[in-house]
């Protein structure tokens, strides 16, 4: 760790999708070793990175790349990729989650489940990892594998990556443009974050459309306590 400047705490990242096409045990060796562009260990050691949100995230089969160079434009307005078919993502999740995991097995990161976790990782001076899902094409409407992930440190979530799940919509990579753009969170995307909240997986509204992040906020006045409200009140913003 830097050690002068306090830790960096970083909001999102995606070094789990650059780094899957490696597999995951290639993946652990270049982590450690420094090879990729984004977060690596000695780079992360270097500049104060304590840890951040690790995303899963599920490239488009239809259209892989993001085009991040076409969004440096004055404007521009690009069509949103076909949504994913659920066994794909998940085969896909997994293949991510399984770089994660062996990130942590070869002492790189810890996955922290918990502020107290967090804290001892950062006093250990190892990278604290949370475990989050960029668009969740690889859940299901019975939400099944939302408690599979959760067991195995899942602990932030956002219901699209702009491309709509059954969950809800996201906006369009699109500027200049309101995020008034379509219908809002879906009944599966109620019960997603109503499962969510129980499991205290906080909700991350990056993407979402208007009427998402309003049907999301209709939430806790409408149907819950007090106590559940708080841990939704901590969802990020912006991240691609
Ligand atoms: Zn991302």
């Amino acid at each position: 760790m830097h050690p002068t400047l306090p830790p960096v705490f970083d909001g999102h990242n995606d070094v789990l999708t650059r780094l899957l096409p490696h597999g995951p045990a290639a993946a652990a060796a270049r982590f450690a070793q420094g090879g990729e562009g984004a977060i690596n260990l000695p780079n992360a050691r270097a500049g104060g990175f304590g840890g951040g949100f690790f995303a899963i995230w599920i490239a488009s089969p239809s259209d892989p790349a993001v085009k991040f160079d076409q969004m440096t434009r004055a404007s521009y307005d690009m069509p949103l990729p076909e949504p994913v078919p659920f066994e794909a993502a998940r085969r896909s999740a997994e293949d991510e989650i399984a770089v994660l995991e062996a990130l942590e097995a070869a002492g790189s990161l810890a996955i922290c489940r918990s502020v107290a976790e967090i804290r001892a990782a950062m006093a250990a001076e190892k990278i604290a990892a949370i475990f989050h899902i960029e668009g969740a094409e690889a859940i299901g409407p019975d939400l099944a594998e939302l408690d599979g992930y959760h067991a195995r440190g899942l602990r932030s979530l956002g219901p699209v990556w702009s491309r709509p799940t059954i969950f809800g919509h996201g906006v369009p990579f699109r500027y200049p443009s309101s995020p008034d753009t379509g219908p809002g969170l879906t009944g599966a995307g109620e019960r997603l974050v109503r499962r969510c909240n129980e499991l205290k997986i906080m909700i991350d509204l990056s993407h979402l459309n208007a009427a998402g992040v309003a049907d999301w906020r209709g939430f806790p006045t409408r149907r819950w306590s007090r106590a559940i409200r708080t841990p939704m009140r901590s969802a990020r913003t912006a991240a691609t």
